[in-house]
């Protein structure tokens, strides 16, 4: 019933309220007046009948004097005329009844009507003295005819003000169900549309239209989330998609970067797309980038980057993809290569291009650049594949002279992956004790006796064996490595040597500087500072760099050169021969020695060109005033035909292998002793 209840819409609820309380208070009230009808209807016939009964005993007293019963019964007679008398009687002092009226089938009836009768009784008095006494029997029809009329009467009431009450009903309930019903509707279509513009209408201010106003509030509040929400919803993904980019972009050329390439070639027949022939892919690096960035600073660097960034894309494809692989690296995916041929004209085109003069700072630079080839299937099929095997040929590029391009062969790949095993070992190769420095002597060729030493480094790998400093060096340079090894190998030596001339008197110490290390901001003032800490004095000390060092940036070189020649340290020049050779740039520089390259003494004395060539560049060395060092001399003949043409120092086999530290003593004591 409850249940039921609940179930019923507003409306009907509210009628059947209605309903239940008229018909209740019409009931109450109808009861109250049918009984009050009722009493004034029965107190009526009471009445009626004691009157009656009192005209009677008036009548009747003289025919009991008389006794006369036929007079009485003749009186009593002329009741018949009211319906509603069922006895009448005359009943004498002692109970004997002296007269009666009985009309027909009142019998019946007062059966009928039990003791729901009038019974009226009035005494006759004679002189005072109780003679007898009239009764009389009246039926109650007639007061339950007027209270059935009543009661007729009242229920046509009750229908009529409960019809008139139930449309005045439906009228004034929709002041309360029509809001509602806006208000409800207005619900569901705002949870179904998520639309949080609409408002209800608001007419009354009662607690609908409270409800309402509020309902508007609540609306007009989430709106305005809604929108703040909204707004943050698309900051947040102007966010994301920034950060999607910063993350795949790089931020000084704006070209995509590796993470974004390995996202996008993660299959390489994605790449290939719908051309049907494969890709082929570029691997780019910039032969001499260290140079600019280390000594015109980053926004030079980045400002090279940029134009070399723009270079390529316009040597490029629309289609091709162009990626900054990392410092100085690029990687050019090439789209639809119908044959490697044509890989290779686009990547000598992009070589040709990116070597154009580009001016930096006011200043005219060339930049050049190695490139590796690698052309799918052939050269690997995903792209991982390719990346290495062009990074592979590149580096054949690189080391085959810079400056060119190289397509993938089968060689070189156990080479690449060498070398980068090589950088991870070489990381740790420090802290492993796996480094060490070989000492070679350096003697005046005149007397053989032993002036100074050069420190080599050796690296003792676990499984390899010694490494030559031939292969880890450039690694060590490329990967920046070097800096901390060459720090390393300064603070070794110098103290190594430092502690040799206390006990065998001055020595000097050669070190070989790389070119990273020569350009590092603190180069000089590091490289004091061990000097300083192990003892030995700057002159004891020199320093070996090498053309490649040192040429097309003499502005910068010379200045740091010069910084470390006031400072006292001896310059030379190492493998002297094999690179520019060129006087004029030699005449700028403050060097101290020329090393000539072991390549030209090894021919030494048959070959009359390596003859000639020894005796021009000690003749130079004699006009710029540095003396000179031999190197790679192995034999006695070597070193006279040396010491004939005037170089005054020499280093090599003949006179001593590089010696690890702990034999050096020996041979130090032996060449006093000769
Ligand atoms: P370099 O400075 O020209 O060193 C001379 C090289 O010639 C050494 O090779 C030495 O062992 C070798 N050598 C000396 N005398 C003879 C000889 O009579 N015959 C022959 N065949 N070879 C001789 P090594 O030790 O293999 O070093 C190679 C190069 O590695 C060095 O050339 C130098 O450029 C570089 N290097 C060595 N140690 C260091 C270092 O500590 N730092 C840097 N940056 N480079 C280093
Ligand atoms: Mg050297
Ligand atoms: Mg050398």
């Amino acid at each position: 019933m409850r249940q039921w209840l609940e179930s019923l819409r507003i409306p009907k609820k509210l009628w059947l309220f209605h309903l239940v309380t008229a018909l209740t208070s019409g009931l109450v009230a109808a009861g109250i007046m049918l009984l009050t009808v009722w009493h004034i209807a029965r107190g009526n016939a009471e009445a009626d009948a004691g009157v009656k009964a009192a005209i009677i005993a008036d009548n009747i007293l003289p025919s009991l004097q008389f006794r006369d019963p036929e007079v009485a019964a003749e009186i009593l007679k002329g009741l018949s005329r009211d319906k509603n008398v069922l006895d009448a009687r005359v009943i004498e002092a002692d109970g004997q009844v002296f007269a009666e009226f009985v009309p027909n089938n009142a019998g019946s009836r007062l059966r009928q009507s039990g003791s729901n009768v009038i019974r009226t009784s009035i005494p006759l008095l004679d002189e005072r003295i109780n003679v007898g006494r009239v009764e009389l029997v009246t039926s109650l029809d007639n007061v339950y005819r007027e209270t059935g009329f009543y009661t007729l009467a009242i229920a046509v009431a009750m229908l009529v003000s409960l019809l008139v009450g139930s449309g005045l009903m439906m009228l004034l309930q929709r002041s309360i169900t029509v809001p509602l019903t806006r208000l409800t509707q207005l619900m569901k279509r705002v949870s179904e549309r998520n639309d949080y513009t609409q408002r209800t209408e608001v007419s009354t201010s009662d607690e609908l239209g409270e409800l309402g106003l509020s309902f508007n509030h609540m609306l007009e509040q989430i709106q305005e989330r809604d929108t703040a929400l909204g707004h943050e919803l698309n900051e947040r993904l102007r966010a994301e998609e920034q950060l999607a980019h910063l993350a795949h972009h790089d931020p000084v050329t704006g070209l995509p970067n590796r993470h974004y390439f390995r996202k996008c070639t993660q299959e390489l027949e994605r790449v290939q797309g719908a051309s049907g022939n494969p890709p082929a892919l570029l691997f780019i690096d910039l032969d001499n980038f260290k140079f600019v960035n280390d000594s015109f600073g980053h926004d030079c660097g980045d400002q090279l980057l940029t134009i070399v960034a723009d270079r390529l894309l316009s040597a490029v494809r629309s289609n091709d993809e162009v990626v900054r692989f990392g410092g100085d690296e690029f990687v050019v995916l090439l789209l639809n290569i119908r044959e490697t041929a044509i890989a290779l004209q686009l990547a000598e085109k992009i070589r040709l291009v990116l070597t154009q003069p580009l001016m930096l700072n006011s200043k005219e630079f060339v930049v050049t650049c190695s490139i590796g080839v690698a052309v799918a299937p052939m050269h690997g099929r995903t792209a991982d594949e390719l990346l290495q095997n062009a990074d592979a040929a590149m580096y054949h590029a690189k080391s085959g002279g810079k400056n060119g391009v190289k397509l993938w062969e089968n060689a070189m790949t156990g080479q690449s992956t060498l070398r980068f095993s090589m950088e991870s070992d070489l990381r740790h190769a420090i802290e492993r004790n796996e480094l060490e420095i070989h000492y070679q002597p350096i003697v005046e060729l005149s007397n053989r006796r032993m002036v100074g030493m050069e420190a080599l480094l050796r690296w003792k790998h676990p499984e390899l064996g010694f490494i030559s400093p031939v292969e880890f060096i450039p690694v060590a340079e490329d990967s920046g490595l070097i800096l901390g090894i060459g720090e390393w190998v300064m603070q070794m030596a110098f103290h190594q040597v430092a502690e040799w001339s206390r006990e065998y008197g001055p020595l000097f110490i050669a070190v070989n500087v790389s070119a990273r290390q020569f350009r590092s901001a603190d180069f000089v003032t590091r490289t004091r500072e061990l000097a300083v800490i192990s003892g030995l004095a700057p002159d004891q000390i020199e320093l070996e760099l090498t053309e490649s060092m040192v040429m097309g940036h003499t502005g910068e070189a010379v200045r740091i050169m010069q910084e470390l020649v006031d400072s006292g340290f001896g310059l030379s020049l190492d493998d002297f021969g094999t690179g520019y050779s060129s006087l004029s740039y030699l005449k700028r520089f403050p060097l101290d020695k020329l090393k000539i390259d072991r390549s030209f003494v090894s021919d030494l004395p048959d070959d009359p060109e390596s003859v000639a060539i020894a005796k021009a560049i000690v003749g130079l060395a004699a006009t710029l005033g540095m003396r000179v060092v031999a190197e790679g001399i192995e034999t006695p003949e070597q070193a006279d035909l040396l010491l004939g043409q005037e170089c005054r120092y020499g280093q090599g086999y003949f006179f001593s292998r590089p010696l690890p530290a702990d034999r050096l003593p020996a041979f130090i004591l032996s060449n006093r002793a000769a």
